[in-house]
C-alpha cells in the first residue's frame, strides 16, 4: 500500500486573539494511499511553519520537505517512515516543529493500518484495550472568579466527573488564584475532580505559596506551573510539593520526556500526540512514564482528530484519562466529526476501524488558507 499524496490543510479562525487557545487555527494531515484507503492527523504547533516542513520540496541531505520524503513509502511500514523522516530532517530536527509535524503523518498512518485491518487504533495497540475512557472537561478560566460557579455547574450538567481550568488571569495575583481554585471546588461540590493549570506562571518558589493557599480545595493535579525545560525547579517542587505537579506537554523528543521524568520527578506526565511524533512518540512516552512511576495522561486541545487519537492511546493505559477540550472553535468541535459518544464521564470509542473521524468539508471550505 503505496502513500500517493501528504496533503497539509490549514485552517484558521477570521479572528485569531492573543489567548491561550490553540483550537483558533489547526493543521491537518491527509495521507492518500494507492489502495484508495486515508488517514487523518493532526499536528499541534505554528501552523505556518509546520505547514512549510510537511510541504517543503526536496533539498540538500537532510533537509527535505516530509512529503516529499514519505510519497512513494509503504504506508503500512510506520517504523520505517517515522525514521526516514527523521533521517530526512535532521539538518532542521529532530525536534521542535520537525517532530511536529511528523506527528500528523505518523497519526494518519496509524488510522490508515487500522482501516486496513478493520480494527480500531486501540485494538491495534492492544486486544486488552477499554471501550471507553473517562475524559475531563478542559476549558481556560473565566475572567474572573465570579463567573467559575456558572461555568462549573454546566460542566455538572454534562455530566463531566473531572474538570480543568487553565491560564490567565491565574498567575500574578495569589488571592485571585485562591479565590479561583475555591470558586470552582465550590461549584463542582467534592466529589469531582479539579484540575489547575497554571499556564507556567511561576518559579517553584512562588508555586510551591500557591500549593499550600490550594491545599484546601483538594486539587487533583497543578499543571505547568513553572517553564517547562525548568527540569530543576520541577524537582524542586515536585519533592516538596502536597499537590500532584503534571506537566510536559511542550516537549517533543522522548529524551526531553526521560530528563522531565527521572530529573523533574513530575507525576502527571502530559505528551501531546500532535508534537510528540504521534501515536507512535506516545508510547515511548507511555512507557518511560511508567518506569518513572508517572502516570501519563494525554495534552489534547485540538481537534476531533486529536481527540480521538488521544482516547485511543489512552484506551491502553492502566489508568486510561484523557483530556477533552470544551474550547468553544467550531475548528475544535465542528471539523472533525468523531463517532465517540460522551456520558457519564467517559468518552465511548468507535469499534469502527482506524480513528473514525471526518472532515466535515463545509467547516473545511469556510476556514481553510489556500
Ligand atoms: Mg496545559
Amino acid at each position: 500500500m503505496i502513500i500517493t499524496k501528504v496533503e497539509a490543510l490549514h485552517l484558521r479562525l477570521p479572528e485569531v486573539k492573543e489567548v491561550a487557545d490553540g483550537t483558533q487555527d489547526c493543521l491537518i494531515v491527509r495521507v492518500e494511499t494507492d489502495n484508495g484507503l486515508t488517514g487523518l492527523g493532526e499536528v499541534v504547533s505554528c501552523s505556518y511553519v509546520a505547514r512549510a516542513v510537511i510541504e517543503a520540496p526536496r533539498s540538500a541531505p537532510f533537509r527535505h520537505g516530509l512529503a516529499e520524503i514519505v510519497t512513494g513509502m509503504d504506508a503500512t511500514d510506520i517504523d520505517g517512515i517515522r525514521e526516514a523522516m527523521i533521517f530526512g530532517t535532521a539538518w532542521y530536527g529532530p525536534g521542535g516543529v520537525a517532530r511536529q509535524a511528523m506527528s500528523g503523518i505518523d497519526m494518519a498512518l496509524w488510522d490508515i493500518r487500522g482501516k486496513a485491518e478493520g480494527k480500531p487504533v486501540r485494538k491495534l495497540l492492544s486486544e486488552n484495550a477499554v471501550d471507553s475512557v473517562p475524559a475531563y472537561a478542559s476549558v481556560l478560566w473565566p475572567e474572573r472568579p465570579e463567573l467559575v460557579g456558572e461555568s462549573a455547574r454546566a460542566f455538572l450538567e454534562q455530566g463531566y466527573r473531572a474538570v480543568k481550568y487553565g491560564w490567565a488571569p491565574m498567575g500574578p495575583d495569589a488571592d485571585v488564584d485562591e479565590a479561583l481554585v475555591a470558586s470552582a471546588r465550590d461549584a463542582l461540590g467534592d466529589g469531582v475532580d479539579l484540575m489547575v493549570d497554571a499556564g507556567r506562571a511561576w518559579n517553584a518558589e512562588t508555586a510551591l505559596g500557591r500549593v499550600e493557599r490550594f491545599a484546601p480545595y483538594n486539587v487533583f493535579w497543578l499543571e505547568e506551573p513553572l517553564h517547562p525545560f525548568d527540569v530543576a525547579g520541577y524537582r524542586e517542587l515536585s519533592e516538596h510539593s502536597s499537590i500532584p505537579i503534571a506537566g510536559g506537554e511542550a516537549m517533543t523528543l522522548v529524551e526531553e520526556y526521560a530528563d522531565l521524568l527521572q530529573n523533574g520527578k513530575i507525576h502527571f506526565v502530559q505528551p501531546d500526540l500532535g508534537r510528540v511524533g504521534g501515536i507512535s512518540g506516545g508510547l515511548a512516552i507511555e512507557a518511560l512514564a511508567k518506569e518513572a512511576g508517572a502516570r501519563a495522561v494525554p495534552h489534547a486541545f485540538g481537534t476531533g482528530i486529536l481527540l480521538s487519537a488521544s482516547a485511543n492511546w489512552a484506551a491502553v493505559s492502566d489508568q486510561p484519562l484523557t483530556e477533552y477540550t470544551r474550547a468553544p472553535s467550531p475548528l475544535a468541535q465542528n471539523l472533525a466529526q468523531h463517532e465517540m459518544v460522551f456520558n457519564d464521564g467517559e468518552l465511548h470509542l468507535s469499534d469502527a476501524p482506524g480513528l473514525a473521524v471526518s472532515l466535515n468539508e463545509d467547516v473545511v471550505n469556510q476556514y481553510r488558507i489556500v
